[in-house]
């Protein structure tokens, strides 16, 4: 079998999620085709890696599409591939992506089942992002307050969750972003006030069965995530997310000496190489590779098999399309150390559901793995017929 053209996608934007989906379709010459997705869609970076797949493609038609470890280290190993960028490895990932959706149908079964075969056949999966609310559109342009919050946590406790994940620090009561300044050493005492009363408000919403993951987007440095991780200990927190730059490994350790919750990070850092300095201060308890641009999942696979040497759980980063969810629930199945699936609120949407021809959702907070070839998902005539741009490149 031989790769015979690269068909670069860009979607119509989601201006209500401000995302720009960006995706490649993998054809063969035996008629068997796969999609993947560039995992930087928020804020319509995935653009750069549109351009990227186009010229990737030229490198890689007339390889074998089965040959993915192949196919990957002459992607990565390329010159500027070599320096670990967000975008271009955005890029790689989507490739790779599409060649396992090839490699899964070919031999007609779900990618977990070639990805070391399924650990479990139900996910636990949290609500996330509730401060856009859940199942909300009013997403980005949400308002910041309690009763919204607490609507938000209502919500996805009737749907069967016992697990969310809210981001209490980038906006305020009043709707406005929390100042920069004033994430950097020390909140005030008032804006701290506020948090925590943000915090207890959800508590007494999800009552004490749920668990709350809390997120700080790498708005807070070491020195105010401290301080924000120590008023949150008391309504127990199963972990934080982003609390400062994942390119500061040194932050994690200081966070890390000063409070009991554990910290997650990975959305934006990839492949082996930026995972591991991280690994290796030894104050990571979840990585989150996002399978869109860690590297696909040829390099997601060994991201979490190293994690597993240092005893950290892994949770995939999903906010992307449905093809990213369905991609990453075929490989949570199959890693040995899965703690829970995120289900981002883009993901309940309509306008996001109806890009793909299967609308996979969790049922009281499990997601099913579902057992069709491949990942399991292609884009809808819909999403096709409304992308802004198609462009297939072929061989010579
Ligand atoms: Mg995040």
């Amino acid at each position: 079998m031989k790769i015979v053209s690269v068909d670069a996608i860009q979607l119509k934007r989601l201006d209500v999620s401000a995302q720009t989906p960006v995706l490649c379709r993998i054809n063969t010459d035996e008629g068997i085709y796969g999609y993947g997705e560039a995992g930087v869609s928020i804020f319509d970076y995935s653009v750069g890696a549109y351009q990227l797949i186009k010229l990737m493609a030229k490198m890689i038609i007339g390889m074998d599409p089965l040959d993915t470890d192949a196919v990957y280290h002459k992607l990565a190993g390329n010159f500027w591939a070599q320096g670990n960028g967000g975008v271009i490895m955005a890029a790689i990932s989507a490739i790779d992506t599409a060649l396992w959706d090839i490699k899964g149908k070919y031999f007609g079964v779900p990618c977990c089942k070639l990805l070391g075969g399924v650990h479990r056949t139900k996910l636990r999966t949290y609500a996330s992002q509730l401060q856009f609310g859940w199942k909300s559109e009013t997403f980005m342009a949400s308002p910041g307050d309690i009763g919204f919050l607490q609507e938000a946590c209502h919500a996805a406790v009737e749907d069967g969750y016992n697990s969310v994940k809210i981001d209490l620090i980038s906006k305020r009561l009043d709707g406005k972003p929390t100042s920069s300044e004033e994430m950097h050493i020390h909140f005030q005492p008032s804006t701290m006030r506020e948090l925590e009363k943000k915090l207890d408000a959800c508590r007494q919403a999800l009552g004490s069965d749920v668990d709350i993951i809390l997120e700080n987007h790498n708005g807070t440095t070491a020195m105010t995530a401290i301080e924000f991780a120590r008023m949150a200990e008391p309504y127990g927190i199963m972990f934080l997310e982003e609390p400062a730059s994942p390119l500061s490994p040194m932050d994690y350790q200081r966070i890390a000496a000063h409070t009991n919750i554990p910290l997650a990070t990975g959305e934006r850092t990839y492949t082996r190489r930026g995972f591991l300095p991280l690994f290796q201060t030894g104050c990571l308890s979840v990585a989150q590779p996002d399978l869109g641009n860690c590297g696909g999942y040829t390099e997601g696979r060994k991201i979490c098999d190293m994690a597993e040497a240092f005893s950290i759980s892994v949770q995939t980063h999903t906010c992307n399309t449905p093809i990213s969810v369905a991609a990453a629930l075929q490989f949570e199945a199959a890693i040995p150390n899965f703690i829970i699936h995120e289900h981002h609120t883009v993901n309940t949407l309509k306008e996001v559901t109806d890009l793909c021809i299967y609308n996979y959702q969790p049922v009281d907070g499990y997601f099913e793995i579902p057992d069709r070839p491949g990942i399991g998902n292609e884009l809808s005539e819909k999403a096709l017929a409304e992308a802004v741009v198609i462009e297939s490149v072929k061989g010579a």
